[in-house]
């Protein structure tokens, strides 16, 4: 099936970025192919990990009920005719899904890929392990599958939230490093109107002694709050020594 994707998007199979043709199953929405890759693919595996005999590609355009997954997919398959054993070819790459602590809302699918990626939490490159939200359609490192989602660092006096990108199309840089924050990646950025606050996610988190993992939104008023008494103390101490200073001319 010929179908548009976003050219962030690389084939599976070689890793190239992606054109308008390629194989798209709607079982493996993370599985996607070049046309020419997909007509390029191994006739024979010979892997006892996958089945005890060699397992064929099969064209026949028939659906396939997949052993690994369980689930009913389009398009060609590996099979085994003596034993009616089945694979769609997604799964021949293996996937599981990822368990433990992850503060995204989705669950995380463990992708083996052959290639390197660009973490779309914190913007760095990986390599042959990543995981995947199939909700999102994004890719990250394991750490950053646990990123706190606001956080209150010391330098800065409100809250910062970490998004995946961000809609501004300006440049920003890193408040930091001073190194340009690409939009297409994930950051931490300031809410508060007029605060262009934004920072690199590794630059922020690299000294865990300056933030404070904020698990409440509601948190961020007290700490508004906070330094919105601190400033007006501050104002009144200012204009105490101005009027004092003043009144002694
Ligand atoms: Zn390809
Ligand atoms: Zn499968
Ligand atoms: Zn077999
Ligand atoms: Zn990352
Ligand atoms: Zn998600
Ligand atoms: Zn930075
Ligand atoms: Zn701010």
């Amino acid at each position: 099936m010929a179908i548009d994707v976003p050219k962030r998007f690389s084939c599976s199979w070689c890793h190239e970025p992606l054109t308008n043709a390629i194989y798209f199953c709607f079982e493996c929405p993370f599985f996607i192919l070049h046309k020419k890759c997909l007509d390029e693919l191994p006739t024979k595996i010979n892997h006892t990990s996958y089945h005890i005999h060699p397992i064929f590609l099969n064209r026949s355009g028939s659906d396939c009920l997949c052993n690994l997954c369980q689930k009913q997919h389009s398009g060609p398959f590996y099979g085994c005719s003596l034993c009616h054993f089945n694979i769609n070819i997604g799964c021949t790459l293996p996937m599981s899904i990822v368990e433990g602590k992850s503060r995204h809302q989705h669950p995380f699918t463990l992708f083996r890929r052959r290639g390197s990626f660009i973490c779309d939490a914190c913007g760095i490159e990986g390599n042959s392990i990543s995981y995947i939200c199939l909700k999102c359609y994004i890719e990250v490192h394991k750490k950053c599958t646990s990123l706190p989602r606001i956080i209150k660092f010391s330098r800065h006096d409100h809250c910062i939230f970490h998004k995946y990108f961000l809609e501004d199309l300006t440049r920003q840089d890193c408040k930091i490093c001073f190194k340009e924050v690409r939009l297409e990646h994930g950051s931490y950025s300031c809410g508060k109107l007029g605060c262009n606050y934004v920072v690199h996610v590794n630059c922020v988190l690299e000294d865990d002694k300056l933030y404070e993992v904020i698990e409440d939104e509601k948190q961020c008023e007290v700490w508004c709050i906070q330094m919105w008494k601190v400033h007006i103390c501050f104002g009144f101490w200012m204009l105490n020594i101005t009027t004092f200073s003043s009144s002694q001319n």
